[in-house]
């Protein structure tokens, strides 16, 4: 027996590593990457091994005996830990919040699980081979272009597949994923898109397309169980795709060879938590290390994106036509609050386009825009507002239930009977939900199916995929729904899209709302037309509510001229000095009294020495209050980006000696500022 130190990465809020003891025959030693069971504490925690050294200034008597080694699984692999260790630098993190969330919890149990009987579950996974295969369709030469353009390419290649909507982007990665399988024997093929509830279309495609093909999937829904059965598929390299939400970006794939990012725009990809990383960065980080091609698809592209497109960072594919023949894009036209006064949110001029997709027996589809329209209650003689008592929000109407609820804080009440301020019984909902625009709806059009589906109307699990089958059977008239119906869907008789309440997005303080707003409205557009015009039906069309209908945004929707758009978007950014042309890192700190948090931030933007790094003044969010909690927030900027990861990375070590009893947190590439 001989003696090794392991170098652990164990799950802790604290910045550092761990080394521990281990005897084990000479020639046998653990493999960094290896789980490994040590006392932490007062505990016994799962870790992983990073190192395996001869020894260490750790003190001897200090040195504590690990308890096992967990050899039954083989170690993730050094591009793996090296993927950890990029997130953890880059954002900030200790290595070990990063790594260990990133196995799944039953193998970080204290006791072991019977692995092989684990393992013989993945049988279940296995597709067998009596599948026949569904025919490939013939893809259009735009198509074909692309698929052949992403399935040969080799080394670090990242690409940028713009296609509008509707032109066969899922079909290209299809055809593309079956070269690269073709190719390679034992390859591997992480597919990521933003909701995996939202996407069982995909998911069935694969598994139609690719029978003999082990098809892994990784999201947030899974049970624990499940998530360690696909999970193992991925490690172990059976699984040859693998599907999943943002999560999966970390999932240890040894034989990875091409990465695909659908819908690459979409905020989903950022995680908001914990960790605040950005999936896709995190997958073309990934693509660089292992020297191989990463697709980024949209029809909207994040301005992140298209910049690097256009100078030649990434290479832009493009899709200009919708791919089935004579499906065309859907004209799309703007209808002035100023001069169609709504009712019930409705102008007449929407009205009508829905009277005729009835006549018709066509769907049509309504958008709002959830933010900023909720209903809220409000008093007319007193203009008293529901406001929750714990955050600086509204809370709001739930009339189902009889509730008020604070979407921030979940802070419910019963719905008042009179004004709690001056006693007016006449309480009246402020903007309209979808809900109520349900109702007044099912008034003026009683025989029509009307369907809502939002965050609400779809919490139980699997609900949301039932109301989405109900669509794609026709069994429904009227579609209303929130971002979540914007999404990805291949609605094939939807010919009519109302768009509600798009302006409040125009004025938000927040220099990315145009950018979401603008994709926003070409993906929900793009739900129109998707098949060919049938004899004698509607042309497809898409309206919008506006009081703005001059705004540059909506004549770029009208034309679904992206390119200009982006470009003028761009040249704003550049001149502005925002983002991509600048690198943001965001300081957060709450506090009971605000104060108290900004008298923190100020302190830390005291013991900064930054050359090339701005820091702002500290100011309250704009949602200052949170359950009862006020936050404040610092924002860093730089030109480049390693010299404010290097700023950062010192000026964090400074604030953690500080020893602030206050909670702060610090966000690499903030989104929502
Ligand atoms: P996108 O993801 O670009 O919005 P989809 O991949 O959903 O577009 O494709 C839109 C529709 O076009 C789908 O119904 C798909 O089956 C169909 N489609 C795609 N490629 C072809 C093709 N080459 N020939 C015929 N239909 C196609
Ligand atoms: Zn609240
Ligand atoms: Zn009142």
């Amino acid at each position: 027996m001989s003696q090794c130190i392991l170098r652990i990465a164990l799950d802790t809020p604290l910045h550092a590593v761990f080394d521990y003891r281990w005897a084990c025959e000479p020639g046998a030693r653990p493999a960094p990457g290896q789980l490994v069971l040590v006392p932490f504490g007062r505990r016994e925690v799962v870790g992983i091994i990073v190192a395996v050294l001869d020894e260490t200034d750790v003190p001897v008597e200090k040195l504590k005996d690990a308890l096992a080694v967990r050899s039954q699984l083989g170690p993730l692999s050094p591009h793996w830990l090296a993927l950890a260790g990029f997130a953890a630098e880059y954002y900030q993190r200790p290595l070990g919040e990063v790594a260990l969330p990133g196995v799944p919890k039953n193998l970080r149990l204290s006791t072991t699980v019977a692995l092989d009987r684990a393992i013989k579950k993945l049988a279940k996974l296995d597709p067998g081979h009596d599948a026949t295969p569904v025919d490939m369709p013939v893809l259009n030469p735009a198509q074909q272009a692309a698929a052949d353009a992403i399935g040969s390419a080799s080394g670090f290649s990242p690409i940028l597949l713009y296609g509008v909507t509707g032109s066969g982007k899922t079909e290209v990665y299809l055809q593309a994923c079956a070269q690269v399988l073709a190719r390679e024997p034992d390859g591997q093929i992480l597919i990521l898109v933003p909701e995996i509830n939202l996407t069982p279309q995909l998911e069935g495609n694969i598994r139609a397309r690719f029978p003999g093909v082990m098809l892994a999937t990784l999201h947030s829904s899974l049970s624990e169980g499940e998530r360690m059965l696909h999970w193992l598929a991925a490690h172990q390299g059976q699984a040859r795709i693998v599907l999943g939400t943002r999560l999966a970006i970390l999932a240890s794939l040894p034989r990875l060879a091409l990465i695909i990012i659908d819908e690459e725009h979409d905020p989903s990809y950022k995680q908001q938590e914990g960790l605040r990383y950005s999936a896709r960065d995190l997958a073309v980080w990934r693509a660089w290390q292992l020297k191989i091609p990463v697709v980024l698809g949209s029809a909207t592209p994040s301005l992140e994106s298209w910049h690097h497109a256009q100078s030649g960072r990434y290479r832009k594919l493009e899709l200009r036509e919708r791919a089935v023949q004579q499906a065309t894009l859907p004209a799309v036209k703007l209808i002035n609050l100023e001069h169609d006064k709504p009712r019930d949110g409705l102008t007449a001029a929407l009205v009508e386009a829905l009277k005729l997709r009835l006549e018709r027996g066509e769907q049509s589809l309504l958008f709002l825009n959830r933010r900023g329209y909720s209903p809220v209650i409000c008093c007319d003689s007193c203009g008293w507002v529901s406001d929750c008592q714990r955050c600086t929000a509204f809370m709001v109407l739930h009339k189902g239930e009889h509730k008020l609820r604070c979407h921030h804080c979940s802070l419910e009440m019963r719905i008042p009977r009179h004004c709690p301020t001056c006693g007016n019984v006449d309480l009246q909902p402020l903007g309209r939900g979808t809900q109520r625009i349900e109702e007044g709806l099912q008034l003026m059009f009683p025989q029509a199916r009307i369907l809502r589906i939002d965050a609400d109307s779809t919490r139980r699990k699997g609900s949301a995929q039932e109301a989405f089958d109900t669509v794609h059977r026709g069994d429904v008239d009227i579609l209303i729904g929130t971002q979540m119906v914007a999404k990805g869907h291949d609605f094939k008789k939807l010919t009519l899209v109302g768009i509600l309440n798009p302006d409040t997005a125009l004025f938000s303080q927040d220099y990315r709302a145009s950018e979401r707003l603008f994709a926003q409205l070409m993906q929900v557009a793009g739900r129109a037309g998707r098949t060919a015009q049938a004899e004698g039906g509607s042309p497809s069309e898409v309206l919008v509510q506006t009081r703005y209908p001059e705004h540059p945004l909506y004549g770029a929707v009208v034309k679904h001229d992206y390119d200009r758009f982006a470009s003028a978007l761009l040249a704003e950014r550049r001149q502005a000095g925002l983002p991509p042309f600048l690198y943001q890192a965001m300081l957060r700190a709450e506090a009971p009294e605000l104060a108290k948090a900004l008298a923190f931030l100020q302190a830390a933007r005291d013991c900064a020495s930054h050359e090339g790094v701005t820091l702002n003044d500290p100011i309250p969010m704009s949602m200052t209050r949170v359950h009862n909690v006020d936050r404040a927030q610092l924002l860093v900027e730089a030109a480049s980006r390693p010299v404010l990861q290097a700023f950062l990375k010192d000026w964090l070590a400074q604030l953690r000696d500080m020893k602030a009893r206050i909670k702060w947190s610090l966000e690499v590439d903030p989104v929502d500022i």
